[in-house]
């Protein structure tokens, strides 16, 4: 697929996953716009990504703020093809030990900022006949695999698996949705006895990023296997 015509934009492409994932795809030619919470730290990503990649500021703690933020991103640097929402927040925390401010806090950026990235960008998508969204998710998200993760973590992670699912049908199947489990990576969240590096980690999103017409929509997926919700 020629991708060089090709837009993306990447949320927290500062460092981890989603570093590997932004500098996978501008290698495949893809412009990238590599979102960070502050400018500096964007501006850095994109030079580290190098050719093909510039930094936009992207702060993720109101969901409001992020619709009006990505909307003028697109405004600025034209229409956005490829949305990554990998941003997000891993808070500890079992059983009601979680406070409702913190559950509330990683709504916020884990389920409400990036269902406000899609709402600020997939009817442009929808009217070009071509878009691509991938929300990274988690293994601890899956209600097949017990929600066993951080509450916090588990319940964000299945709410925005159920954006997933919920917004496929009326986006489909030009524009196509899909939740990525990237394995357990060795980033600052994952820590350093994580199995898989950033760039294996990055494998599925990229392919879904990146997925011809007649690839799927609506499924979670890791080693870009369909898995159970
Ligand atoms: P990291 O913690 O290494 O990176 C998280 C990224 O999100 C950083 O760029 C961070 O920015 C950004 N971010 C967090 N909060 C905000 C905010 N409020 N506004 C803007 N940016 C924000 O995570 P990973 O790279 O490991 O994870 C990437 C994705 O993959 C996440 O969705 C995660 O849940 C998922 N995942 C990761 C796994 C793993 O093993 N690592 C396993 C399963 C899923 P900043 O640098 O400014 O803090």
């Amino acid at each position: 697929m020629d991708l060089t015509q090709r837009r993306a934009l990447v949320t927290g492409a500062n460092r981890g996953i989603g570093l590997a994932i932004a500098t996978a795809l501008a290698n495949r030619g893809v412009h990238v716009l590599a979102a960070a919470r502050t400018e500096a730290r964007a501006d850095r990503a994109a030079h580290e990504i190098g050719s093909g990649a510039t930094g936009v500021r992207l702060s993720l703690d109101d969901p409001g703020e992020v619709r009006r933020a990505t909307a003028a991103i697109a405004e600025e640097h034209g229409p956005i093809d490829i949305l990554v929402n990998n941003a997000a927040i891993l808070t500890p925390g079992s059983g009601v030990g979680v406070s409702v401010e913190e559950l509330s806090e990683s709504m916020n950026i884990n389920v409400l900022s990036a269902y406000a990235t899609i709402h600020a960008i997939a009817p442009a998508m929808k009217a070009r006949g071509w878009g691509r969204i991938v929300n990274l998710s988690s293994g601890w998200g899956s209600f097949d695999e017990g929600l066993s993760g951080p509450v916090a973590y588990s319940v964000t992670k299945a709410a925005l698996n159920a954006v997933t699912l919920a917004l496929a049908p009326a986006l489909g199947p030009e524009v196509k949705i899909n939740s990525a489990c990237p394995g357990w990576v060795r980033t600052r969240m994952g820590g350093l006895g994580a199995t898989l590096s950033p760039e294996q980690g990055a494998d599925t999103p990229v392919w879904l990023a990146t997925l011809p017409d007649d690839g799927p929509t609506g499924g979670f997926f890791r080693r870009r296997t369909l898995i159970e919700w």
